[in-house]
């Protein structure tokens, strides 16, 4: 087993040209192929795409900054559109149809500790309301700016973007919270270390933005969620800076990081952050495992989590999403010669792909391989493939690019998350599942609905469920579609005792239903920290706690 650890995980990072209004780089693209237009076609009817708003228009409609001049401020309409809106469903359709709405009244980017301090001076002069920016890949509608008397200014963090110290005998590193994830590998890399953070998101998002989202890597299972290698750090809050040391561990009452983890820029800015690395591992592979059914891939990956066999990813998709992706890879003739050859050896319609990934030091690999695939074989998975990984880890950044091409061809794509203890992920995604499928109903709208499990604890899993279905000719009606879709997918998660969110966070979206997770009391407990940390609720209102 070898694997090329050192090298940059996508081929372009540093250069990339941000979308406006879509996923990524503006010089990529995922070409649909005409087999896979009428594979959707088939499934859910054809699409009938509305032409896009232009850029020019969008900046037309920017209405005047209410906000005096600053040094760090930026009033430029181009600017304020870039930073309007993030890539939730009801975003794209916004930025898509031009019918943004609302905007902040300026940008700032500060550099510095005393750059944010200034920009607070600023922001309680003008009783401007501030929302922290990272990489503005939220897709639950957290750095939105919403319609109000108060003028609004966005933070963007992105010029905050150094490593600025790396003890390598701890493996702790100390980075500016901008930094967008390319950038931070990138410097960690030469030193012979990595963060392991894989988010789908990685090329855009930032570590700040990790932070106050606790998001989820795809490398999870190895490498720790975010809030397993944040270990301190600085904020700058409206009551005055607050450190936190980089305590391995501490019993000196309830853990301050662990508030400031998904505070989703309420409780201050993040402007420095501590990380846990690791040494770049010797060895990664990976490779794709099919099983019979999605029953039997699950309990096979529940053997695998609950006997801690020490594998780096577990990421097993269920029959329609098996089918899917295959239908959408724009590999035909490999799909066709693959099907026969499932066919052949009885994995039938019902089949589903685990993607295994192994990590680490060679003979820990070896051994990890070994157990995995016993296990699977156990539980009447094939014999791994190795090509199937590395197509997965070739196109591990590739796959939202195609949320691009789909809106072209007139599809909307989203995504809901959960996570559950082992003994409810089987009815919770079936309960999901279900609940999506009939939600159109009342439009004649189909709807196509895949799951996988991603993310696998000891004790349960999250599971990732993503739709699809036909824009409406009207933004409103397809933002319409979407809510029904959102509302009964996430009572669904409730009604089964999931979390609203197990990687996306709150923001907007998710902040009705948070108190049904929290309780009162939890949510007295959130809402007296930000109170303490923000008396006049100045920072980002109206994310996570509903209506503060
Ligand atoms: C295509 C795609 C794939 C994705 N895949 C994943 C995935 O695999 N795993 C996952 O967990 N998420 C994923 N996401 C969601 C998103 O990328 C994460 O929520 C991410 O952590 C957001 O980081 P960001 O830097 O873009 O933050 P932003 O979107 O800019 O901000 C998010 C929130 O964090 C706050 N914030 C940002 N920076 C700071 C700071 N320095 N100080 C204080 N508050 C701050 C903001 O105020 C806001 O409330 C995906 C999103 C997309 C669009």
């Amino acid at each position: 087993m070898t694997g090329a650890i050192a090298a940059p995980l996508t081929a372009h990072w540093s250069r990339i040209m941000k979308r406006w209004n879509g996923w990524g780089d503006e010089a990529t693209t995922y070409p649909l192929p005409d087999v896979a237009a009428a594979y959707l076609e088939a499934l859910v009817g054809r699409g009938e795409p509305e032409p896009d708003a232009e850029f020019p228009s969008a900046i037309a409609s920017v209405p005047p900054s209410r906000l005096p001049s600053h040094s760090l401020v930026s009033d430029d309409p181009a600017e304020r559109l870039l930073h309007a809106r993030g890539q939730s469903l009801p975003d794209w359709v916004a930025l898509r149809s031009g019918l943004i709405g609302v905007f902040s009244d300026g940008v700032a980017y500060p550099t510095t500790d005393e750059g944010v301090q200034s920009l607070f001076a600023f922001a309680r002069k003008t009783a401007a309301r501030l929302i922290p920016y990272g990489g503005g890949t939220s897709v639950v509608g957290h750095i939105n700016p919403l319609k109000g008397d108060s003028p609004v200014l966005t933070l963007d963090l992105s010029r905050m973007n150094r490593l600025l110290q790396l003890d390598q005998v701890s493996g702790l590193a100390t980075f500016e919270a901008g930094v967008r994830g390319p950038d931070l590998e990138d410097q960690l890399r030469p030193q012979g270390f990595t963060l392991g953070h894989f988010p789908q998101s990685f090329e855009l998002s930032t570590l700040g933005g990790w932070i106050a989202t606790r998001s989820s890597g795809q490398q999870s299972y190895h490498y720790g969620r975010i809030e397993d290698t944040f270990a301190g750090g600085h904020l700058e809050t409206l009551a005055g800076p607050l450190d936190l040391p980089p305590l391995p561990a501490s019993a000196a009452g309830p853990d301050i990081r662990h508030l400031v983890l998904g505070s989703e820029g309420r409780l201050g800015v993040i402007t420095r952050a501590i990380v846990r690395t690791r040494r770049l591992p010797e060895v990664e592979q990976f490779y794709g495992v099919f099983f019979h059914n999605w029953q039997a891939g699950a309990d096979a990956v529940r053997a695998i989590a609950q006997a801690e066999i020490a594998v780096s990813m577990l990421r097993l998709s269920d029959a329609q999403e098996t089918e899917t992706t295959l239908a959408l890879s724009g590999k035909e003739r490999l799909v066709r010669w693959a099907d026969r050859g499932l066919r052949l050896l009885r994995y039938g319609s019902e089949r589903c792909l685990l993607v295994l990934g192994v990590t680490g030091g060679g003979g820990a690999v070896r051994a990890a391989y070994r157990q995995a695939t016993s296990v699977c074989r156990a539980h009447g998975g094939l014999m791994p493939l190795r090509p199937i990984g590395s197509i997965w880890r070739k196109s591990r950044f590739l796959a939202p690019y195609l949320r691009n091409t789909l809106w072209e061809k007139g599809y909307a794509l989203d995504t809901v998350e959960t996570a559950v203890p082992w003994s409810a992920v089987m009815p919770t995604a079936a309960a999901i599942k279900a609940s999506i499928a009939s939600a159109l109903t009342e439009f004649g709208e189909r709807v196509l609905v895949f799951a996988h499990l991603s993310h696998v604890y000891l004790d349960g899993a999250s599971t990732y469920v993503t739709f699809l279905f036909r824009r409406a000719h009207d933004p409103e009606e397809t933002v319409e579609r979407w809510r029904r879709l959102k509302a009964s997918a996430t009572l669904a998660i409730l009604a089964q005792g999931g979390t609203i969110s197990h990687q996306h966070g709150v923001g907007l979206d998710h902040a009705p239903y948070l108190t049904a997770e929290k309780g009162q009391v939890g949510m007295a407990m959130l809402q007296a920290a930000r109170r303490a940390l923000d008396p006049e609720g100045m920072l980002n209102p109206g994310k996570l706690l509903a209506g503060e």
